[in-house]
């Protein structure tokens, strides 16, 4: 089963963007790179206002 993906907003420029719920490295701003999610070793730490959960079948 895929995992989850999310869409999160940047807390500094408001950039919004998916990411992946169980990233293996960290994922920043494709705007400001502020680092919006990190691996933590099992389900990642999402640093950004999580807009929405958004179900992807592959
Ligand atoms: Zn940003």
């Amino acid at each position: 089963m895929a995992g989850n993906f999310y869409q999160v907003r940047c807390p500094d420029c408001e950039n919004e963007q998916v990411v992946y719920g169980k990233a293996a490295t960290e994922v920043a701003c494709a705007v400001c790179g502020h680092v919006l999610v990190r691996p933590t070793g099992g389900k990642a730490a999402i640093e950004g206002e999580v807009l929405e959960t958004v179900e992807r079948g592959a």
